[in-house]
């Protein structure tokens, strides 16, 4: 498996003190990624490791998963690499490891993989296609389709949504999207707009006045809300 880079953190990517792999390769393209070193395919700074490379180190790595801590597979997109990773989770869970994955949903063998993680984190960047296609490069219909197969499934979910201004900064349009679904097992967690990944572009970054304002996200949290969603704040 690729991974880019790995590292502790605490209670973001899930519950608890999580090792967090970055796996490589992105299908999408966000312009305001923050991890554009991760979106290539192939990159020499990537690492390759084996399942059971892996799995040992995690195993090693056990006494640092405090507080119902464990282990993260974000990106890139960790799905791109989905078949491994399932040998991966399927080890995890029979060792008592919890297991968290970050994605967004856009795989097709997500709908499996998803039944071997404890904690799914399904990034959403717009429920308009046209606009999806502009600002992240592919549409958003594998994406919908899935979450429309968890909302059905009722597994449990987290859904991000990253809010730029200019971009997606529109709370009503996801809500008449998410108002259709049975959306009880779900929470919605808003991540403002930042740039901490600007530099990775190297002069190539678009976004111009991506901020927002703590009222912008303060009216997400409350349409959501008055819509019947849980929102979360890690
Ligand atoms: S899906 Fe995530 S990793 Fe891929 S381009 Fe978008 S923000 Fe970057």
């Amino acid at each position: 498996m690729k991974i880019l880079q790995k590292g502790f953190n605490y209670s973001q990517d899930g519950p608890g003190n999580r090792l967090v792999y970055h796996l490589q390769g992105c299908n999408f393209a966000c312009k305001w990624c923050s991890n554009a070193d991760s979106i290539p395919l192939e990159n020499p700074k990537a690492k390759d490791y084996s399942v059971e490379e892996l799995f040992d180190e995690i195993m090693r790595s056990r006494m640092m998963f405090f507080d119902g801590g464990g282990v993260t597979f974000t990106g890139g997109e960790a799905c791109l690499q989905g078949e491994e990773l399932i040998e991966l989770l399927q080890k995890l869970r029979e060792n008592g490891i919890h297991t968290a994955i970050e994605t967004n949903g856009s795989i097709p063998v997500l709908k499996k993989l998803c039944r071997f993680v404890d904690w799914l984190i399904v990034d959403f960047k717009h429920y308009d296609d046209t606009e999806h296609k502009k600002w992240v490069g592919v549409s958003n219909n594998n994406t919908k389709a899935f979450l429309s197969f968890v909302f059905a499934e009722k597994i449990p979910v987290h859904i991000r949504i990253p809010v730029v201004n200019g971009v997606n900064d529109n709370p009503q349009g996801f809500v008449d999207f998410f108002k259709s679904y049975d959306t009880y097992d779900a929470d919605f967690e808003f991540l403002a707009y930042h740039e901490f990944g600007k530099d990775k572009w190297k002069g190539n970054y678009q976004i111009e006045n991506g901020f927002v304002s703590p009222e912008k996200i303060k009216e997400f949290t409350d349409l959501f809300e008055k819509n019947g969603m849980k929102t979360v704040v890690t």
